[in-house]
């Protein structure tokens, strides 16, 4: 809370808060006399990192770890690792830092950054940065956004994940629905395992699989969607089309394994419906053949939700291979390099999705990275159906997403506190923030240079 005795404003929402202060402070006393930037919380140069915790939820509707920072001050920082990772990309960092102070970010974040890797290996760097800002922003008494620079919007609009169909029309219905809650983007699947039972829809060699858990990646399974098969994919866009209209931005995701000529293909058959993006046609390690489908398609293609750290995505930028990126915040490299990615993407002409999978603890680490970036577009949200999510935590408006649109918090650091008797009802296994002594001391060499 900051004072400021020639601000009568402020010094009636002072006085207004003082009972948080404690004893010794009443509106009768001399406000000057109480040092500027105190926080009822915490001595910030004094704050030590003592303890990481972990309690993990399950069907929100993913499986995410949630850790806890402790201090010696008694304020907790709030993280979360990437669904579906394991706890323990978060665990194996506690020994690198304990007794560091939380509010030096980038330097923890540099140092536990090796630590990292691409999806859910970068789990654990993002759940403990998450913490680390949350941690200062309680500290300094600043909402995360308001440390990243400021706001760009109060609210953040939302694209919500929805149940797929076959039948165009109930899977349309079901988008209109979304549309009527609010809802101003929307995104379908579209997978060619959609056809691919329909005699002479694709092509493929005897046993060529199109599923996500397959080790061969889409150029290499010798799947190839057929005109046929396109021509079945457009009808059911354009079906979908119909009953949503042409007004509102649709994206499309999870094409399956095919290859970049498939790929080109069917963008040009998808042209005239006008979509708002092709998400992960091919994986995006493939900057040159990403190239090859943007220079061909006039739909924009985007990727990024499995990209680790800047350099790649600034590589997708620079060389125009995708029209957009979409980093996850718990896999990117948490908030600030998650601003950075959309802060040099900007300067490339890219915009900015986020692609989220998890709590409302990583949502609200999205909510302030979007609020303070000035290219971000729409963020996704997979747990609208889920009548808890927004109980896991107290603290903010409710329900969290609103008219599909989610409001930045003004509270310090993230903004949430979990709720505990709800997070227990939803535990992946036992052990609500447990005892982790087993994680203080690792022996280990970490250095990467000689
Ligand atoms: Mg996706």
């Amino acid at each position: 809370m900051r004072l400021n005795s020639t601000n009568q404003e402020g010094r009636r929402s002072f006085l207004k808060g003082a009972s948080a202060l404690g004893a010794g402070l009443w509106a009768g006393e001399d406000l000057d006399a109480y040092p500027q930037n105190t926080t009822t919380n915490s001595t910030p140069s004094g704050l030590r990192i003592t303890d990481l915790r972990v309690a993990t939820v399950a069907r929100a509707p993913m499986t995410c770890p949630i850790i806890r920072i402790d201090t010696n001050q008694g304020i907790y920082g709030l993280g979360e690792v990437r669904d579906g990772a394991s706890k323990t990309y978060a665990l194996m960092l506690k020994s690198r830092i304990l007794g560091e102070n939380p509010c030096n970010i980038e330097k923890i974040f540099r140092k536990i950054k090796q630590f990292g890797s691409h999806s859910r290996q970068a789990g654990g760097v993002c759940a403990v940065e998450m913490a680390l800002w949350d941690l200062a922003g309680k500290a300094y008494n600043v909402p995360v956004c308001q440390m990243l620079g400021g706001r760009f919007r109060d609210r953040i609009r939302i694209y919500a994940d929805t149940t797929e169909s076959r039948d165009p029309k109930v899977f349309g219905e079901r988008l209109k629905a979304r549309h009527d809650q609010g809802f101003t983007w929307l995104k379908m699947d579209l997978g060619v395992e959609m056809v691919a039972d329909t005699p002479g829809a694709v092509t493929r060699p005897a046993g060529a699989s199109f599923a996500y858990n397959d080790p061969a990646q889409g150029m290499f399974t010798g799947i190839e969607i057929t005109e046929k098969g396109i021509a079945m994919l457009a009808d059911y866009v354009a079906q979908v089309r119909e009953v949503v209209g042409m007004e509102v931005p649709l994206s499309a995701d999870h094409f399956g394994h095919i290859g970049v000529n498939s790929s080109i293909r069917l963008g040009k058959a998808l042209t005239k419906y006008n979509l708002a993006w092709l998400e992960d046609m091919i994986p995006w390690q493939n900057t040159e053949l990403l190239k090859k489908i943007s220079d061909a398609v006039d739909i924009p293609i985007l990727t990024g939700e499995d990209i680790y750290l800047k350099e790649p995505f600034m590589e997708l930028c620079r060389t125009h291979a995708v029209d957009i990126i979409q980093p996850d915040l718990a896999t990117a490299g948490g908030i600030l390099e998650t601003k950075k990615i959309g802060d040099g993407a900007q300067e490339f002409g890219v915009p900015m999705v986020l692609h989220f999978a998890g709590t409302p603890v990583a949502c609200m680490a999205s909510v302030h990275c979007a609020a303070a970036t000035g290219n971000f577009l729409v963020m996704e949200n997979h747990s609208i159906d889920v009548p808890w999510w927004g109980d896991l935590v107290e603290g903010v408006d409710k329900p969290i997403v609103n008219q599909g649109f989610i409001t930045v918090p003004d509270k310090p650091g993230l903004g949430v506190a979990l709720n505990d008797e709800v997070v227990k009802q939803h535990l992946a296994e036992p052990g609500f923030f447990e005892p982790t002594p087993q994680w203080n001391v690792d022996r280990s060499s970490d250095r990467q240079w000689s």
